[in-house]
């Protein structure tokens, strides 16, 4: 190790000691393009590096949080530049194709780290070296996008779709970046429907543009998310059961159960039909009867929970049923403890939930016994929980 660091230094030192000004267009662009590669090589035995001291809990006993966390400790680095390198690590551990490449000058480290989530989660079976093939040559991005798709095609088939949509689902995030000339950059990730509904709460906050308003798109949206947040601190939030703000066309049969073709929002966007029957519980419902492109009858719009039942389920529940969670009822959604159309839309078997927690109770694994006066769940590690009411919450 400390002899190939030294040749390091001895590398790093003649490349230093080159004369430019003496080199032609021929020879600086050849020189760019090959200390990128030399680089990239580096990056890579870096990641192997820091594959093997992740292994072996460098981070541990320092008080960090994880590896890249150690990483922009020690080196003073980003985090997200130590979060590359450990994603490349882990991707060349799981994939020595994937280095193969890099080392033929074939792939560049970065895009290398954008097969990060499509190598370390292939199943066993998978071809990874047409992955490869499909990325030589690519950018970050393009790569990126082509690593999406191959995982779509090489995902287990023995994962359902809500587990698939329970792990995207898990992937929801707000982050915000270190400002920079008095800007914060905050990137939000979310499944694509709450996306919609973020993006049409926003627009619909902001109001339309008037006659010679120059602002962009953005820059109305950010309006509208700043008018959103006054509200809220001036108390002027109440929930939002009253405002559906996306249109999704669903089969009658995926509807029931009977099949799982996905529902539609009416930007093209394809909903998994898990997801579309969880949101049918609180969403107001229009059945439409069609012959090819022709409409042959519209049913008036339905609630799967009344809005007597709700304000009775305000009344009784008082908030979200998890033990401990504060949100307040007029945040929470009806849920049905036995799905519609198995289960009655009756008191009995309704109860509310944040939209966190209803999620929780809809994942893979959670078991749920007794009915809205007797609830108890079973989640999937094994953990029972008692989902009282909060009567003293509702009394307020
Ligand atoms: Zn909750």
């Amino acid at each position: 190790m400390e002899a190939a660091l030294d040749l390091g230094d001895t590398a790093a030192d003649a490349l230093a000691a080159v004369d430019v000004q003496v080199l032609s267009r021929v020879q600086l662009a050849a020189g760019v393009v090959r200390v990128q590669q030399l680089i990239d090589r580096f990056t890579l035995a870096h990641s192997r590096l820091v594959t093997a001291a992740d292994q072996a809990g460098v981070w541990r006993d320092a008080g960090c949080r994880d590896m890249a966390d150690w990483i922009t400790n020690a080196t003073k680095t980003s985090y997200g530049t130590a979060c590359g390198l450990v994603a490349l690590g882990e991707t060349v551990n799981a994939a020595p194709e994937v280095a193969r490449a890099v080392v033929a000058g074939e792939l560049s480290a970065a895009s290398a780290a954008t097969l990060h989530d499509a190598v370390t989660r292939a199943p066993a079976d998978a071809d990874v070296g047409s992955l490869v093939d499909a990325v030589k040559g690519a950018k970050p991005k393009a790569a990126r996008q082509a690593a999406e798709r191959w995982k779509e095609l090489n995902t287990p088939t023995a994962e359902s779709e809500e587990e698939r949509e329970d792990r995207r689902y898990q992937r929801r995030s707000v982050r915000t970046a270190p400002p920079v000339d008095g800007m914060a950059t905050t990137t939000v990730t979310l499944p694509v429907l709450q996306s919609r509904q973020f993006i049409n709460a926003l627009n619909a906050v902001a109001g339309k543009p008037y006659e010679g308003d120059t602002r962009t798109t953005e820059q109305r949206l950010a309006d509208g998310l700043t008018l959103l947040c006054d509200a809220f601190a001036k108390g002027e939030v109440k929930g939002g059961r009253e405002r559906p703000t996306v249109l999704l066309v669903f089969d009658a049969a995926a509807y029931t159960g009977a099949t799982d073709t996905p529902a539609r929002t009416a930007n093209g966007d394809r909903i998994p039909a898990c997801v579309a029957r969880l949101l049918a519980e609180n969403a107001h419902l229009q059945r439409v009867l069609q012959a090819g492109s022709r409409i042959l009858d519209l049913g008036v719009t339905v609630r799967l929970a009344s809005e007597d039942q709700y304000r009775a389920l305000v009344v009784r529940d008082g908030g979200c049923r998890w033990p401990g969670c504060e949100i307040p009822a007029a945040w929470c959604e009806a849920d049905h403890l036995v799905p519609f159309p198995a289960g009655p839309s009756a008191l009995d078997n309704l109860v509310l939930w944040c939209s966190h927690h209803h999620h929780e109770k809809h994942r893979p694994g959670v078991h749920v016994f007794g009915d809205a006066h007797s609830l108890r769940l079973v989640l999937a590690n094994g953990t029972t929980i008692d989902c009282t009411t909060r009567p003293a919450q509702a009394a307020a």
